[in-house]
């Protein structure tokens, strides 16, 4: 009961402040996570030509989702990167071009990644808070290289191997549970196809759609690795 008492306490602080300032007011209201189920969506290595469409999907369920993006893809889609946070989607860095940063030492890290960092970032305005290694990929070298949350996931739909939509809404309702990350990648038609019943699926189960730094996000430390909320405990 007082936990609830505190919620509401500072739901009402909140609005008091959004009527206060008027300029905040398309400041987006996360949902809280410890008095809601949360899943965050992410989509890795586009932007790409469905990603568009993908974010009319998300916008139609009202659904936030995190994109791993690829720096080297940023200025042939600098629109769509822009849309994203437009959105209210969180953009992270999920390197320049893909390296598999194991075998990369830490100043190739280094540069990659501030390299993939200033292009979201004359894109959008803003520097990511966190990244994702290509393929999970990460050695002592890397960890200590890398000063941001390092993303993982705990849902691997799988959808780059079998492109099938059907399976990727199988696998995704199946396994996704409170604070789960779900790994798809919006460079596949059929993994964007997916999505529709995904939201509709998991929405019908009571989920909300948040971003990983809405889902994780002050209690997330540089230079660890997450795979999901349940590993924030
Ligand atoms: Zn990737």
């Amino acid at each position: 009961m007082h936990k609830i008492a505190v919620g509401g306490l500072l739901t009402t602080t909140g609005l008091l402040t959004l009527t206060a300032a008027p300029a905040a007011a398309d400041v987006r209201q996360a949902p809280d996570c410890a008095e809601v189920e949360c899943v965050a969506l992410t989509f890795d290595d586009g932007p790409g030509e469905h990603t568009d469409e993908l974010l009319d999907m998300l916008d139609e369920h009202d659904a936030k989702a995190t994109f791993y993006v690829l720096g080297s893809k940023i200025d042939a889609y600098t629109d769509v990167v822009r849309r994203m946070v437009d959105q209210d989607h969180e953009v992270g860095n999920h390197t320049w071009d893909h390296a598999d940063l194991a075998t990369l030492s830490a100043d190739q890290i280094k540069d990659d990644l501030k390299r993939t960092d200033q292009a979201i970032e004359r894109a959008t305005g803003q520097v990511p808070a966190t990244m994702r290694p290509p393929y999970g990929s990460l050695d002592d070298t890397a960890r200590g290289a890398i000063d941001k949350p390092m993303l993982l996931w705990d849902v691997d739909t799988l959808d780059w191997q079998h492109r099938d939509p059907a399976k990727t809404v199988d696998i995704t309702t199946r396994e996704t549970g409170q604070g789960s990350v779900v790994l798809f990648h919006d460079i596949h038609k059929t993994s964007v196809e997916a999505i529709p019943e995904v939201l509709d699926r998991l929405s019908d189960e009571g989920y909300e759609f948040v971003t990983v730094s809405e889902m994780m996000g002050s209690d997330m430390v540089g230079g660890t690795a997450y795979s999901d909320a349940r590993s924030m405990d």
